[in-house]
C-alpha cells in the first residue's frame, strides 16, 4: 500500500485558497501557478484539483487533464519568455525529491547556457514573480 494523501500540505492550502499563489491558470481538474522558488525564471507548477499524492496514487484520467495543463504552460512560457526549450519535471516520494505531497508538474523554461537552479532553493521576490505570472496569463491567452 502507498503513503496516504494528507489534506495540510501547503498545495491543498493553496487550492482552498488559505494560501495565496499567482495563479495562471484554472480548469475543472486542474490549477497552474508560480513556483515561489523558482529553479530558473518562469518556473511554474500545474496540480490537480483532486487530492493525488503523486503519479503513484493518481487515476489514468487525472493525469490525461494535468499533462494537457502542463502542455499549455510549456507552451505559454516558451513564447512568454522567448525560452530556447521547456524543461517538464515531476517528483514521486522523498527519495525522488518531492517535498509536496500532492500531484504536480514543474514546468521550467530554459535558455541555451543557463543552468538549472538548485530544487526547493530560494525564494523569488514576489514583485518579480508577479511581473513573470503575468507575462505568462498574457501568452496562455494568445496560444491555443
Ligand atoms: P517537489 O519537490 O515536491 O517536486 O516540488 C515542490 C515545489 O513547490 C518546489 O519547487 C517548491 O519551490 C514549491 N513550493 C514549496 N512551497 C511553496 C509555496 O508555498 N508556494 C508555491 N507557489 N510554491 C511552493
Amino acid at each position: 500500500m502507498g503513503q496516504l494523501y494528507d489534506d495540510n500540505n501547503i498545495f491543498a492550502k493553496i487550492l482552498r485558497g488559505e494560501i495565496p499563489s499567482h495563479k495562471l491558470y484554472e480548469d475543472a481538474d486542474t490549477y497552474a501557478f508560480m513556483d515561489v522558488m523558482p529553479q530558473g525564471k518562469g518556473h511554474c507548477l500545474a496540480i490537480t484539483k483532486s487530492p493525488y499524492r503523486n503519479i503513484l496514487d493518481a487515476t489514468p484520467d487525472s493525469l490525461a487533464a494535468m499533462i494537457a495543463t502542463t502542455q499549455k504552460l510549456a507552451r505559454a512560457v516558451k513564447a512568454a519568455f522567448d525560452a530556447d526549450g521547456v524543461t517538464v519535471m515531476q517528483f514521486n516520494e522523498p527519495a525522488s525529491g518531492q517535498t509536496v505531497f500532492h500531484l504536480h508538474f514543474h514546468v521550467v523554461p530554459r535558455f541555451e547556457g543557463v543552468a538549472l537552479k538548485p530544487h526547493t532553493g530560494q525564494m523569488e521576490d514576489n514583485a518579480v514573480l508577479a511581473a513573470n505570472a503575468e507575462k505568462i496569463r498574457v501568452a496562455l491567452s494568445q496560444i491555443r
